[in-house]
């Protein structure tokens, strides 16, 4: 008991997520919607975020950064977007004149989360962030104090906060509806036969920067704890695709009253799923990480049935709402830096052969 009131009240992150939703108080009908600029036109921005934002209540698309001026007619063309919502990763700091974008959603490739989440930030714009949050808690403690000094709120994509069915385990962790929580399984990975960036280490390449932080930070809101201490081993099958980062990760999470989590991440093996087991039943989600179709149940015959919205939207609304009303956000900075801090723990102990390592307190 003590563990979880030093948990809720050191994390902010069970908090404000069991809050959910934001009451839409201050959103006086009428009043224009939040603008959004995506930087980085890659295939999440293009296949999921931009078409989840025409679906959005508190924020819309109105501008894009990008390296690649062919992409530029296309999305202006489909997605009305005028030449002064327009810029290059040179000329982006400008946006900090344009009364038009109130978001800068950093959707790039892991290395550049940092640098253009600063840039975002001293332009006075509030910021959003691709998971993983940055390449080290360093890089996240710098875009945490650029966002308090321009006064700006810093938000990662942690889709899955949003989503429905996780939200219930986030519930479950405090009511402990089928007894204490007594060990968890998380497994997120995919089958990559072209993972690109994400086989470079010095762009933030590797399955546990990419897939590893959702078992990582889902154990963690599954369970309403912070880790203590973590084991870790990597592999790879494929040396010729994986030769600089983890084509496998596996990981185990100690958490305070003898809570283990068995992780495991992997660009060579399609898995996908959360169960947690407590003294008087379990209960699971299967899939737990996909854009849709989260769904699962539980040990007495419960069915957890998909939420049926589009997750980003409801994550990007949620966003906008905190900013709008000046709310706590669902996945601020702060818990995007204690996944990495853990991250680079679980990555010292893979290189020392899977030697248990403490974690002081996040
Ligand atoms: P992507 O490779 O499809 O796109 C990356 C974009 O960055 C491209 O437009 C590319 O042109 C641009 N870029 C600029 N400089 C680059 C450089 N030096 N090297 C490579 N690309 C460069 O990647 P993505 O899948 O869109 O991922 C982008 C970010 O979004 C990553 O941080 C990833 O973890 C995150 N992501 C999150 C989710 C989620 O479910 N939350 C899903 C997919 C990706």
């Amino acid at each position: 008991m003590d563990n979880r009131r030093t948990f809720l009240k050191k994390s902010g992150l069970l908090l404000t997520a069991l809050s959910l939703p934001i009451p839409n108080i201050l959103f006086a009908e009428g009043k224009k919607k939040l603008g959004v600029a995506l930087v980085g036109l890659g295939g999440y921005s293009t296949y999921q975020l931009a078409p989840a934002l025409q679906q959005t209540e508190y924020c819309e698309l109105r501008g894009i950064v990008t390296g690649s001026p062919e992409k530029i007619p296309r999305w202006q063309e489909k997605y009305g977007i005028p030449d002064a919502n327009v810029y290059n990763y040179e000329n982006m700091h400008e946006i900090s004149k344009n009364d038009n974008i109130d978001v800068i959603y950093i959707v790039l490739p892991n290395s550049m989360h940092a640098k253009y989440s600063i840039i975002a930030a001293n332009a006075g714009k509030h910021v959003w962030c691709e998971k993983p949050m940055a390449m080290n808690s360093k890089e996240c403690r710098e875009m945490i104090t650029a966002c308090e000094k321009n006064k700006v709120k810093l938000a990662i994509g942690y889709r899955l906060q949003h989503e429905k069915n996780n939200r219930i385990m986030m519930k479950w962790a405090e009511t402990n509806p089928y007894g204490p929580i007594q060990n968890l399984t998380a497994k997120a990975g995919f089958f990559s036969s072209n993972p690109g960036w994400r086989a470079v280490e010095e762009m933030g390449g590797g399955a546990m920067y990419d897939m590893g932080v959702y078992p990582l930070n889902t154990s963690r809101y599954s369970t309403g704890r912070e880790p203590i201490a973590v084991s870790a081993r990597s592999s790879t099958s494929r040396p010729e695709l994986f030769r600089q980062v983890d084509e496998t990760m596996e990981f185990t999470l100690e958490f305070p009253d003898r809570i283990t989590a068995h992780c495991r991440t992997s660009f060579g093996e399609n898995m996908n799923n959360l169960e947690i087991s407590c003294r008087d039943g379990y209960y699971y989600l299967q899939p737990f990480q996909t854009y849709s179709g989260v769904k699962g149940g539980t040990s007495d015959g419960k069915i957890l049935s998909p939420m049926g919205k589009n997750q980003q939207a409801v994550q990007m609304d949620d966003d906008a709402l905190a900013i709008i009303n000046d709310k706590p956000l669902i996945a601020p900075g702060e818990d995007g830096l204690k996944d990495i801090i853990v991250l680079e723990k679980i990555y010292e102990s893979a290189a020392a052969g899977g030697k248990r390592l403490e974690i002081q307190s996040l």
